[in-house]
C-alpha cells in the first residue's frame, strides 16, 4: 500500500504512529478500505506498536461488524494547559478595519491570502523545492511544484482544466480525475506537482498530484476547568417564524439545576441574531417587529433571562446590523448599549479561546459559493463545506460570488490558527461532526421554515444546541423543537 495514502489516512483521523508501527501496517495491510475499516472506531492520539498488532492481526471484518474498539492502549495527546480561564480574543477584525474599497487593496486582500497559505506548504513532503510560477520552464520531463491561486477552473472531456495563478505569473494546469477527486474552487490556493510541456508559448502542467493546505498533525486543547460552552446561531428575533415555545424550553434547560447543562460557562451565538430590517424585498410581511433596534431590545432581554454563570458570545451574520462585507466586525455602541455586561461582542469571522479552548465562530454567508461549486454540498448538508474551508484554510474563497467580501490589507478569512471547534450558522440546518481532531458544527436556528425556503423546498432544522465539554472535548446535541 502506498505509504502516502496510508499517511493521509492517519492524518484524517487525528493519529500519531511511530514509524515501526507505520512499517507494520504497510506491510500487513492490502489496501485504503482494509486500513479504514481497522482504524474505524480509534479515536485520535497516540498509536502504539501493540495497539497497531491488535488492530490489524484481528479479522477485520469482524472489528468492521463490531464497530467499537476499546482504546485500552490509547495515550491521550498531551494536554495544554490554558494560560487562564475565561474569554480571551485571538483574532478579529473588530477596530481593525481598514477597507477603503479600492481596487489595490484587493490585491493586498489577496496577496495576503497567497502568502500565509504558501506558508502552510512550508515542508509539505508531497511538494518538493517549491517554485515561483515565472521560474517554471517550458518543457521538464523532471516533476515542478509550485502553489498557486485557482483564478478559472473547467471541466473537459478528459479531465479539467485549470488556470493558477501567484503575485508573479500564471500557468494553465491539467488535471485528470484520478489526480483530482473532487472540484476545485475559484480563488482558494493549492499546491501542485507535475510535469510542464509547451502549446506554443503557453507552458501547461500535467499535474501528477494536487495538494490542499488542510489541517496538519496538531495538539488538541482541552480547558483546565470542568466547563462546557454552548453553541448556537441564527435565532431571528423579530420574525414571524421565531420560534419562542423551543428559545423558552432551552432558557428552562439553562436554569435547571443538577443537569448537563450545570456546566455550561459560555454561550456562543453564530450570527443573524435578529432579522434585521430591509435584508430582502418585502421583508415587512414576515415581521412582527418591525424596528431594528425594538428587535436588539427584545433579544436584550431575552439574554438577559439566561443565568448569569454564562457568559454570551455574541458574533454578526448578513441579517445583523453592521456592515454586510466579511469580515464583518462586532457591532457598534448604539446596539453594544442595549445588552448588559454579560454579553461580549465578536466579529465575523473570529477565533477566541474559551478556557484554552480555540473556537473559531463564522457566520458561513460563503455556504452558498460551496453548494453551487461541490456536488456533494446542500443546504440540508453543509458538512463538506465546513470542511473544505478547514481543508482549503479559507472561509470565504470566492471573490464576486453570492459572499461580499470587502477589500483588507491582511486577509482574514484565512484560517491561521488551528481551531479546536469550528461553528457556522446560515444555512439554518443542523452539522455536529469531526474533521482532523476538529469538531465541526452547524448550529441550527430558531426560526421554523419561512415562505421563502417553502418556495425553495427547503426544510430547517431549528432548536438544536449544541454543547461541547471542554474539559474532554465531548460534544452532544439537545433538541428543543
Ligand atoms: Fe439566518
Ligand atoms: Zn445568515
Amino acid at each position: 500500500m502506498m505509504r502516502d495514502a496510508l499517511l493521509e489516512i492517519l492524518a484524517e483521523k487525528g493519529l500519531l504512529i511511530s514509524p515501526e508501527a507505520l512499517d507494520y501496517i504497510e506491510s500487513k495491510s492490502d489496501g485504503v478500505d482494509a486500513v479504514r475499516s481497522a482504524l474505524m472506531d480509534v479515536s485520535p492520539g497516540f498509536l502504539g506498536m501493540d495497539k497497531v498488532r491488535s488492530l490489524f492481526e484481528r479479522n477485520l471484518a469482524e472489528i468492521a461488524e463490531k464497530r467499537e474498539v476499546e482504546p485500552e492502549d490509547m495515550v491521550q495527546i498531551p494536554k495544554i494547559k490554558a494560560e487562564k480561564a475565561g474569554i480571551k480574543v485571538i483574532k478579529d477584525i473588530t477596530g481593525e478595519s481598514r477597507s477603503t474599497a479600492k481596487v489595490e487593496s484587493f490585491v493586498s486582500t489577496f496577496t495576503s491570502r497567497y502568502r500565509k497559505i504558501r506558508r502552510m506548504f512550508r515542508g509539505n513532503m508531497r511538494l518538493k523545492n517549491i517554485r515561483n510560477i515565472s521560474s517554471i520552464p517550458k518543457n521538464s520531463r523532471d516533476e515542478v511544484s509550485f502553489v498557486g491561486m485557482v483564478r478559472d477552473f473547467r471541466e473537459t472531456k478528459k479531465g479539467y482544466m485549470a488556470t493558477l495563478e501567484d503575485p508573479g505569473g500564471e500557468i494553465s494546469v491539467f488535471l485528470n480525475k484520478e489526480v483530482l477527486r473532487e472540484p476545485l474552487i475559484l480563488d482558494e490556493v493549492v499546491g501542485v506537482r507535475g510535469t510542464v510541456s509547451s502549446r506554443g508559448k503557453d507552458r501547461i502542467v500535467f499535474a501528477r498530484d494536487i495538494v490542499w493546505p488542510d489541517i496538519p498533525m496538531h495538539e488538541v486543547n482541552f480547558a483546565d476547568e470542568p466547563v462546557s460552552a454552548a453553541f448556537i446561531s441564527d435565532i431571528h428575533v423579530g420574525s414571524n417564524t421565531f420560534l419562542k415555545d423551543s428559545w423558552e424550553k432551552f432558557i428552562e434547560w439553562l436554569k435547571r439545576p443538577g443537569d448537563s447543562a450545570k456546566r455550561i460557562k459560555y454561550l456562543v451565538i453564530g450570527g443573524d441574531v435578529v432579522d434585521g430590517v430591509g435584508i430582502y424585498p418585502n421583508q415587512e410581511k414576515d415581521l412582527d417587529i418591525s424596528d431594528i433596534y425594538s428587535q436588539y431590545e427584545t433579544l436584550a432581554g431575552m439574554l438577559e433571562e439566561i443565568p448569569d454563570r454564562i457568559s454570551v458570545i455574541v458574533s454578526p451574520g448578513n441579517h445583523d446590523f453592521v456592515r454586510p462585507a466579511e469580515p464583518q466586525p462586532a457591532f457598534d455602541d448604539e446596539i453594544k448599549r442595549l445588552f448588559s455586561d454579560k454579553v461580549r461582542f465578536i466579529g465575523s469571522p473570529a477565533c477566541i479561546e474559551l478556557s484554552g479552548v480555540k473556537v473559531l465562530v463564522y457566520h458561513g454567508t460563503s455556504i452558498t459559493d460551496f453548494i453551487s461549486a461541490l456536488p456533494d454540498v446542500s443546504y440540508e448538508d453543509p458538512t463538506q463545506a465546513l470542511i473544505r474551508m478547514l481543508k482549503s484554510r479559507i472561509l470565504a474563497p470566492v471573490y464576486g460570488g453570492s459572499t461580499p467580501l470587502a477589500p483588507e490589507k491582511e486577509d482574514y478569512m484565512v484560517i491561521d490558527d488551528i481551531p479546536d471547534i469550528f461553528i457556522t450558522g446560515h444555512v439554518h440546518s443542523y452539522v455536529l461532526s469531526r474533521y482532523r481532531g476538529i469538531i465541526v458544527i452547524n448550529a441550527s436556528t430558531w426560526q421554523s421554515q419561512t415562505e421563502y425556503q417553502k418556495m425553495n423546498n427547503f426544510k430547517p432544522s431549528p432548536g438544536v444546541v449544541t454543547v461541547v465539554e471542554l474539559d474532554t472535548g465531548k460534544p452532544f446535541a439537545k433538541h428543543f423543537y
